[in-house]
């Protein structure tokens, strides 16, 4: 069995690759089993083990062009994206990840005077990792580093349409002198590949960053079978919070909302998909946004000009343009874009749109859309801000613009997301962690030495002294 991978672009078959099914999927773990076992990786010291991913991500820098090229044919995201954000933050993610191998520590406790206990980290053994097609490489890196730095062999299957940046990773790994066995990436769909990993009772943990209805599956299937430790990153319904003073960031404010919005097409987790002004500036903020989301270069992922390319498929496409038109029916105004723009045949094209008069109860403002739309609503206090933030099942992010310390740090606290930012549009860089509450997921689980909490476990060790 094999699948087609498509371009985006202009629907042009890219390359037909293995559907793995669920006996090689069970094949596979075992390998990885014995290759843990043999302790040819997990016996490594952990600045070994940093050695040898710090020249992964050296040969990953080495081959940026190819990754790039390989993820904008793929997703068909735009090339100056892939060079200056999505490879150069792999490469990073990696690097950092190794170098913090040697640095996650356990604990000496306050015990006794006839006791030595102390607690350290351990890894699991096998462990897997689903993607969404959304950030290939990126999403890799932030699986990889920490799930090989903490010692783990680790099954990765890259998302049905997106899998080719990470098979080139997996051979990257071969030549960094990863064992064989250590890092296996399954190319295969959902239902055959995805399920069989999440139902696999070999694998110890399991990192998962797509949809919240797969999340939740996968939660079902870990629960049904060896209860392994699962974590969620999911979608995610991301506002930003304008106040009144917020005119004084001048162009910042336009260029992060409007990249909150469009960036990757808006098939971004962290999308700022709902826009809450202050009603003192709406007009003015609206038509500023409006006339940048106009300007922005809509074409082919591999013209360096291109700052939105298609979106992923056809059903997307269909799914993005009916959540517009309903919208719209129910009264809401498209001040920029409104629908598709022709650019390639085969490929879809979606113009950067931004909706305002959206009724209250337009299911537009709940629903994640995971394409170039935001909408824009407006507020008169800080609370009714927060009430609005908060009025979706989501917490995956959210942005607060103001320069009063106060009001900032009120919105802050006030939202339910994993991650604010304020005067910004940020997901901070590789020392915080990542990860959204709510149907989002279980928060704060990629990034920073949290992650290790997923790819390892604690141990306690209680040493009864003489
Ligand atoms: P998806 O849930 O359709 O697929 C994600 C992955 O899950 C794919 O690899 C797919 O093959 C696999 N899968 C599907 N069904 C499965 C099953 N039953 N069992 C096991 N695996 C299964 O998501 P997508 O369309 O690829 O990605 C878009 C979604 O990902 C959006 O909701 C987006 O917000 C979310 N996302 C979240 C983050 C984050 O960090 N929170 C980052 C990127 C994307």
């Amino acid at each position: 069995m094999s699948l087609d991978i498509v371009s985006p672009a202009d629907g042009r078959r890219l390359a037909t690759v293995p559907l793995t099914s669920a006996a090689e999927v069970a094949s596979h773990t075992a390998h990885a089993q014995q290759a843990f076992a043999s302790g040819v990786w997990s016996g490594l010291a952990p600045r070994e083990r940093a050695a040898v991913l710090l020249r992964l991500a050296d040969l990953m820098e080495r081959d940026a062009d190819v990754l790039a090229r390989l993820d904008m044919e793929d997703a068909g995201k735009p090339i100056a994206e892939c060079l200056a954000n999505d490879v150069p933050g792999a490469v990073e993610s990696i690097r950092w990840f190794a170098e913090a191998a040697d640095k996650v520590a356990g604990a000496v406790p306050a015990t006794p005077p006839d006791v030595l206990a102390f607690t350290e980290r351990e890894p699991f053994g096998v462990v897997a990792a689903i993607l969404p097609w959304n950030y290939p490489i990126a999403m890799a890196a932030w699986k990889i580093g920490p799930a090989l730095a903490a010692g783990n062999c680790l099954i990765l299957k890259p998302a049905d349409t997106t899998p080719r940046s990470a098979l080139h990773v997996e051979a990257l790994a071969i030549e960094a002198g990863i064992p064989a066995g250590v890092l296996r990436v399954l190319t295969g769909d959902g239902p055959t590949t995805g399920a069989a990993l999440a139902a696999d009772p070999r694998i110890g943990a399991l990192s998962f960053t797509g949809s919240t209805a797969t999340g939740r599956s996968i939660l079902e299937a870990a629960a049904r079978s060896n209860l392994k430790r699962v974590s969620l990153e999911m979608g995610g319904k991301s506002p930003h919070v304008v106040m009144a003073d917020a005119l004084a960031f001048g162009d910042a404010l336009v260029d992060g909302i409007v990249e909150a919005a469009f960036l990757t097409s808006g098939q971004n987790c962290t999308a700022g998909s709902r826009i809450l002004l202050h009603e003192s500036i709406r007009d003015e903020v609206v038509a500023r946004l409006a006339a940048a989301a106009r300007s922005l270069v809509v074409g082919r992922p591999e013209d360096p000009a291109t700052q939105v390319g298609p979106v992923i498929s056809a059903a997307a496409a269909e799914r993005i343009v009916g959540a517009i038109d309903a919208s719209v029916a129910r009264g809401a105004v498209a001040v920029a874009g409104g629908g598709e723009v022709a650019v390639a045949e085969g490929g879809r094209y979606i113009a950067p749109t931004i909706l305002a008069g959206v009724a209250p109860d337009d299911p537009i403002l709940r629903t994640e859309i995971f394409g170039p739309v935001t909408t824009v609503q407006t507020f008169r206090t800080r609370e009714e801000a927060i009430a609005m933030a908060n009025d979706v099942d989501y917490g995956l992010a959210a942005s607060v613009w103001t320069k009063d310390v106060d009001e900032a740090m009120a919105v802050a606290r006030g939202v339910q997301a994993g991650i604010v930012s304020v005067g910004a549009y940020s997901e901070g860089d590789l020392t915080v962690p990542f990860g959204g509450w709510r149907q989002s997921g279980f928060g704060g689980a990629e990034k920073s030495l949290a992650a290790f909490h997923q790819w390892t476990r604690e141990k306690t060790v209680w040493i009864q002294l003489g």
